[in-house]
């Protein structure tokens, strides 16, 4: 069974640690370096990504996270956790840190205050059983994508319609909203999948 770490620094940590576990992994807690260096993988919940930054710069992570990141080891980042894989933001205060890795950049707080926080419904590619309903809060959007990202959703109407909300560049996959607040694990259970595929087990299915 895959052990999935949940970066526990600050956000909705406790939610996305009962979705991997519906998702048949074994969620972590991950506050250390040492705690860092047993996962598998990992999952940067929502928060806010700010605070997320110093503190995993003040916890000594910032560059474990780069190291792991650059060695293959696949992360999920939803909303708080797109921003931090980002390489380039938008909109980010004037020294915000990222961890990097994904050729992307995302525009924080992107949908505005009239549409602060709302749900859709979204087509996301490769997922099987209908749309996917998503709740965005205070979200970013990705602006724009490198060669190698693939986009796996975009809004379907409205002011942000075309904007891309989920992507996935090798092992590195994020969403601008939060599958694990409405008790759909399916994205939960694509992350799991790449998770064993890297790991070289069958998938579970
Ligand atoms: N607006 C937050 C930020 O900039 C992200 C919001 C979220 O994770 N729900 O970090």
């Amino acid at each position: 069974t895959p052990v999935v770490g949940v970066l526990a620094l600050q956000g909705d940590v406790r939610e996305h640690s009962i979705a991997l576990a519906e998702a048949d992994a074994l969620a972590r807690p991950v506050r250390r370096p040492e705690e860092l260096a047993e996962v598998d993988a990992l999952v940067i919940p929502g928060g806010e990504s700010t605070t997320m930054a110093k503190l995993a710069a003040a916890f000594d992570l910032l560059v474990p996270l780069r190291e792991r990141v650059a060695g293959g080891m696949p992360v999920y980042g939803s909303c708080a956790g797109m921003i931090m894989l980002a390489d380039r933001l938008l909109d980010g205060r004037p020294d915000q840190q990222t961890i990097g890795g994904l050729d992307v950049t995302v525009r924080r707080n992107a949908f505005g205050r009239q549409v602060d926080s709302f749900e859709a419904e979204l087509d996301f590619a490769e997922l099987d059983g209908g749309p996917v309903r998503a709740v965005f809060i205070r979200a970013p959007w990705v602006e724009s994508v490198g060669e190698s990202v693939e986009v796996l959703a975009t809004v379907a109407s409205g002011p942000a319609e075309g904007r891309a909300v989920a992507v996935r560049q090798g092992n590195l996959l994020a969403t601008s909203f939060h599958p694990e607040l409405t008790g759909d694990h399916r994205v939960h259970r694509m992350f799991v999948e790449m998770v064993r595929a890297r790991l070289g087990q069958p998938a579970a299915r």
